[in-house]
């Protein structure tokens, strides 16, 4: 076995025995029945050596985790212009805030909160029918995973439509300010459903490879982004990809990262691994709490923060 496979079997044992596991997301009532013991974790070096712990090949919903994809995404349609529909600041808020939008004149902070990946989907859609957005942004899921199984699980997207107030009001309230272009209904069917795509620990980390590698599957060779693109989206996920919890995760994981309310993060160790843990029950700031212990002890052991030491 090599050391990364011992190590991310005894983090995975580790996990599964610790008693505090945080609280499962219920304000999204399909995600409040996920067994908050359910832990996965995947990794995948440079070589493509994948190394798998726990419940790595269940799927989950990766909900934030998609505003990722959603931003290399926009970025590839409309590039530096991105930048005038939404900030790349951390927001010190929490992900689903409204206070700093009429501030700023309806711009959302960052890509990553919720505000700022509805202002993201409303650029993917424009000239386009929600229906063909969609397709667009699952199709990309499929093919940076190489896996054309990933689905979207609509009782998730459906669950989220009928408590959606929050989301509603913040596409609404930018929509006032004239930031957004199409009908805020279409912009949420978009933004909740590629919310609610399901993935695996294996699938994720897959998929995320291309930012590990400056841009490029080293697989495949192919490459989906230039490498200044993908060295500037892990900027934005190392400073904004946690919301109000971006600092502490910078301190003591070390890594970008992006996590979701269905317990899923993303990190990437440049230029060594994409990493994907999973455990369903949150912190204060909706982040997976074990998920984030979790990816401090694989950064201490491997020694993989982009900090050094
Ligand atoms: N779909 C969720 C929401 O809009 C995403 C939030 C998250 O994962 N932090 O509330």
């Amino acid at each position: 076995m090599s050391k990364l496979d011992c190590v991310v079997k005894e983090i995975a044992d580790e996990m599964r025995q610790r008693p505090d596991r945080g609280a499962v997301a219920d304000y999204i009532a399909e995600l409040a029945h996920i067994d908050p013991k359910a832990f996965g974790l995947a990794v995948i070096d440079a070589d493509g050596e994948l190394a798998c712990g726990g419940d790595c090949d269940t799927s989950f919903s990766i909900q934030s985790i998609s505003k990722v994809f959603t931003l290399t995404l926009a970025l590839g349609k409309v590039g530096d212009r991105l930048w005038q529909r939404v900030g790349r600041e951390p927001s010190g808020s929490p992900f689903n805030s409204i206070v700093q939008l009429e501030r700023e004149r309806g711009i959302p902070r960052n890509p990553f909160i919720n505000a700022g990946a509805i202002a993201v989907t409303d650029v993917i859609l424009s000239g386009h029918q929600p229906r063909e957005a969609l397709g667009e942004i699952l199709r990309f899921m499929q093919f940076l995973a190489d896996d054309p199984s990933i689905t979207i699980d609509s009782a998730v997207a459906a669950s989220e439509d009928r408590t959606g107030f929050r989301n509603r009001a913040l596409a609404n309230y930018m929509k006032s300010f004239g930031v957004l272009e199409n009908p805020v209904d279409f912009i949420l069917g978009v933004y909740f459903h590629h919310c609610a795509i399901a993935m695996s620990c294996r699938q994720l980390a897959l998929a995320g490879r291309f930012l590990a590698h400056q841009g490029r599957n080293p697989s495949t060779g192919l490459s989906v982004v230039q490498p200044e693109r993908a060295r500037r989206i892990n900027a934005i996920m190392l400073t904004c990809g946690h919301y109000d919890g971006s600092g502490e995760f910078a301190y003591r994981v070390g890594l970008p990262g992006k996590s979701g309310v269905g317990g899923g993060i993303l990190a990437i160790a440049p230029g060594k691994a994409s990493v994907a843990v999973w455990s369903p029950g949150l912190d204060a700031s909706g982040n997976s709490h074990l998920g984030r212990i979790a990816l401090e002890a694989l950064t201490n052991r491997m020694g993989w923060s982009i900090f050094g030491g």
